[in-house]
């Protein structure tokens, strides 16, 4: 008998990365002025011919439920550009549209993956990778990028870790929160290893929702272009980085035939039945309206300018380092030397149950610096032991940039600081 919850909410983990949230309304009321480094959205709203054309159709009585698929006229937008932009044909039966780009992560988890099989994502890496292989009890098999690759990885790194067990591969490229960009030549070899090693049914989830934010002229490509993989690979993207719309909820997936699309779909339909066609007819017009692209070049290039101006001043700090960032909009900085000198590594060796030190030093930014981030734990935990770093969010102006990492850099030097907030353990517990 037992327990209010049941065991399977057990299995999604405690890991969150909206709890920042709360840490900061608590910073704040403990009254510091909390510069918000941890955003991981653009700092521009929705525009304004997208917000015209949702309402429109809320106007117009377009407020009921639609094909659980998604509206035909936006999956055929999603496919044409898929199509055009992948030089591969994809036919809108293909398409499965989704309520951000969370879900189709999940179904496909749920879709493909049973327990004991092997599952390979990055790390670290967008979290929900790791929840969704915990919950449906797969075995996981955390791929750790490196910084000294730029966060890349090739058939060294995957070869040996994929075998006839090996049923999801997760790319994000560019990844959240590394900015590692893999190149065509790497995509090539993934696909050979994965045809040569992997389950014979196995899938390749491609988490492309940055790939508007490739930086220095250089092209975003995707596996699904590989000769073969078409036929493995589910390619799932969001509107909430390209076009701004987090809130909005809107997302969508492709999948290698007709009868995927409709298995994705059950998850859907049981839990939330279809996406707003309201939003879909606004996520439509985003997709189709040249001057929304016009709009998120001039975001790629205002990310790309703080990168440049922000990064040599993170660098410059004792003790941090930070790879430039080949895509997305974040700095993943290595702060293993400060957690070193503040004590941070040597308190978590002592007290195991404890947060680890690149958690503690990010805590302690925030309660005792003002500057909100997020620590290595919030990308994946399994196998993260000895290593430190936090991520800062480039979509924040540049003075609030050069405030937040001015305060770090007196963070990282306040070890009396450090030693009397390791006595709040209220704070960090
Ligand atoms: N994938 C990656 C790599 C992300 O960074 C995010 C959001 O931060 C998502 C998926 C989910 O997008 P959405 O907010 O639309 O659910």
């Amino acid at each position: 008998m037992g327990g209010l919850f049941s065991q399977r909410l057990a299995r999604l983990g405690s890991q969150n990365e909206f709890k920042i949230v709360d840490d900061i309304a608590k910073a704040e009321a403990m009254g510091q002025q909390v510069v918000r480094l941890n955003l991981g959205e653009p700092d521009n709203d929705s525009a304004d011919n997208i917000n015209d054309c949702a309402i429109d159709n809320i106007k117009s009585g377009n407020t009921h439920y639609c094909d659980p698929q998604g509206v035909m006229a936006f999956r055929e937008s999603i496919a044409g550009f898929v199509s055009k932009t992948r030089n591969v044909d994809v036919s809108p039966d293909q398409v499965l549209v989704t309520s951000g780009g969370k879900p189709p992560i999940a179904f496909s988890f749920l879709t493909y993956v049973n327990p004991g099989d092997e599952v390979i994502y990055p790390s670290p890496g967008f979290p929900a990778y790791e929840v969704w292989t915990n919950y449906v009890g797969a075995v996981p098999r955390p791929l750790h990028l490196e910084e000294n690759k730029s966060y890349r990885f090739d058939a060294t790194t995957l070869a040996p870790m994929v075998n006839r067990k090996t049923k999801l591969l997760v790319l994000n490229s560019p990844s959240n929160p590394t900015g590692g960009v893999l190149t065509k030549e790497d995509l090539a070899d993934i696909a050979k290893i994965m045809e040569e090693q992997a389950h014979p049914d196995y899938r390749i989830l491609s988490d492309e929702v940055y790939e508007d934010f490739v930086f220095d002229g250089n092209d975003h490509h995707s596996i699904i272009s590989q000769p073969g993989m078409k036929e493995r690979t589910i390619l799932m993207n969001c509107h909430s980085k390209t076009f701004a719309m987090t809130g909005w909820r809107i997302g969508y997936a492709v999948l290698p035939t007709q009868a995927e699309a409709q298995a994705l779909k059950s998850w859907s339909v049981n839990i939330y039945s279809c996406t707003p066609p309201f939003i879909q007819m606004a996520a439509r017009e985003a997709l189709d309206n040249p001057l929304n692209r016009e709009i998120t070049k001039n975001m790629r290039a205002r990310f790309q300018k703080r990168r440049d101006v922000i990064l040599p001043l993170i660098n410059a700090v004792g003790g941090m380092h930070c790879t430039q960032p080949g895509g997305a909009f974040y700095a993943f900085i290595n702060v293993a030397d400060i957690c070193k000198r503040l004590g941070a590594v040597e308190f978590s060796a002592r007290n195991s149950e404890l947060p680890p030190p690149s958690t503690l030093f990010q805590l302690f930014a925030l309660y005792k610096h003002g500057v909100a981030t997020l620590d290595r734990a919030a990308f994946g935990v399994v196998g993260s032991e000895g290593q430190h770093y936090i991520r800062i969010s480039l979509a924040s102006d540049i003075e609030a940039l050069k405030t937040g990492v001015s305060r770090l850099a007196k963070a990282s030097v306040d070890v009396n600081g450090f030693q009397a907030f390791l006595r709040q353990p209220e704070l960090y517990s």
